[in-house]
């Protein structure tokens, strides 16, 4: 599982990909806990090809900000002390220079030459993933993910959880009724 996390691309292509429904993979080992968001962009912003508009430019940069916004989406058991570290965000066309190399079509060390062809019209799906690192002081009182991924994508109506920890694997699906993963 956590080499799945190392390599983690908006390209999945041993994960269907099906509008409404995205996958959240979350891995602890020792202090360490990551936590990986791997959607469809139509669930995230109505539009799976490159921001031809301002509209679609600002539903981007507005998708981005609510994922980078961990406190918000992802409230983790208080009692394990969990900081977020870093929050990484992958898509063909993210918005905004804070990471230089998504930008440049020219370097694709981080992105798949799939999505060099992704933005032509009808052309396949495209995906956001976002992937979140945060160091735990007390990993074993790790029990519960509340998730307010529903609340920020109207759009998204389940997202299959996988979870690997020191309590072993369980995977579960969320709903907007039931945003949680028990651990
Ligand atoms: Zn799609």
């Amino acid at each position: 599982m956590a080499g799945g996390l190392a390599s983690a691309s908006p390209v999945h292509a041993d994960a269907a990909h099906e509008h409404g429904v995205a996958v959240l993979r979350v891995v602890s080992e020792g202090a360490t806990l990551m936590i990986e968001f791997v959607s469809p962009l139509d669930n995230l912003v109505g539009f799976e090809h490159a921001p031809r508009t301002d509209a679609q430019r600002t539903a981007m940069g507005a998708a981005q900000a609510r994922l980078r916004d961990a406190a918000a989406l992802l409230q983790l058991s208080a009692e394990a002390e969990c900081v977020l570290q870093e929050v990484v965000l992958e898509s063909p066309w993210l918005q905004g220079a804070r990471d230089e190399h998504d930008r440049g079509q020219d370097h694709d060390h981080d992105v798949s030459p799939d999505h060099e062809h992704a933005s032509a019209p009808s052309a396949a799906h495209a995906e956001m993933v976002a992937l979140y690192h945060y160091e735990c002081a007390a990993p074993h009182k790790l029990e519960r993910l509340h998730t307010r991924l529903f609340d920020a994508f109207p759009r998204l109506h389940e997202v299959r959880a996988q979870s690997a920890t020191a309590k072993g694997q369980g995977a579960a699906t969320l709903k907007p009724a039931t945003p949680y993963l028990y651990w």
